[in-house]
């Protein structure tokens, strides 16, 4: 796992040079966004006790989720397990595929296009204890549903520093910011993996127009790539690149 630092709250854990997670330092602990694929969970702890070093409240209190595909959930019944009584959150909508099958529910609902949800969707047991909703504020982080991925993707703003963990809304893998659907030919994970790229497009379009002037991205963090400097500039190219 290689961790990463970057700023006093955030720090990037990566595995296999491609999946990310993250630590996200809170004044009662951390939260973790995302879990990696199976495997990851000791090493998320440790990389909290090392990352939370002498600063107060170095234990993992929150898990939250950004979609529920198994590159991002594969550690989360591990985590919650090792970590006790951590809180943990996702949307409602991506909740839906979080159980394992035959109690997954990949239907669609009516308002939604009427496309097969796609990805690995290995399901856990263990029960979010939290949904997030559009526009909430968890801990730090600022919660923007950004549908498109999946139906219930959501991307986390923390408006301390300006990191925007985008999830699989944005892909960075090879240096520049693509939106999940039009990942380069060397690293199509992502594509194979979109519901419905027309979504995922407007919901960066909705990120770029609705992230406040005196809350900038000064920063990307993806689910998969490196993190990025900038904000506005790059999902401007990102968005010019999906038109
Ligand atoms: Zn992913």
């Amino acid at each position: 796992m290689k961790i990463t630092q970057l700023s006093a709250h955030g720090c990037q854990l990566t595995r296999l040079g491609l999946v990310n997670c993250y630590l996200v330092h809170e004044t009662d602990g951390f939260t973790v966004i995302d879990t990696g694929i199976p495997g990851s969970a000791e090493a998320i702890l440790d990389a909290a006790r090392r990352f939370g070093g002498q600063q107060s409240g170095s234990q993992i209190c929150r898990i939250l989720l950004t979609h529920a595909h198994g590159d991002h959930i594969g550690s989360f019944d591990k985590l919650s397990h090792l970590v006790g009584n951590a809180l943990s959150a996702i949307s409602a909508r991506d909740a839906r595929l979080l159980p394992k099958p035959p109690a997954q529910d990949r239907s669609l609902d009516a308002n939604e296009p009427q496309c097969k949800i796609k990805g690995s969707l290995p399901g856990v047991t263990t029960t979010p204890t939290h949904f997030i909703t559009d526009g909430e504020l968890y801990g730090s982080l600022r919660c923007f549903a950004t549908p498109g991925h999946t139906p219930g993707h959501f991307s986390f703003l923390d408006e301390r520093d300006g990191i925007l963990y985008a999830g699989d809304a944005l892909v960075t893998v090879g240096g520049k910011p693509h939106i999940s659907g039009w990942a380069p030919w060397f690293f199509p994970l992502p594509n194979f993996g979109t519901w419905h790229r027309p979504t995922a497009r407007a919901s960066v379009q909705r990120l770029y127009d609705a992230i406040p002037a005196d809350t900038p991205i000064r920063r990307i963090a993806p689910g998969h790539g490196g993190v990025l400097e900038g904000g506005r500039e790059l999902l401007e190219a990102a968005l010019m690149e999906a038109s």
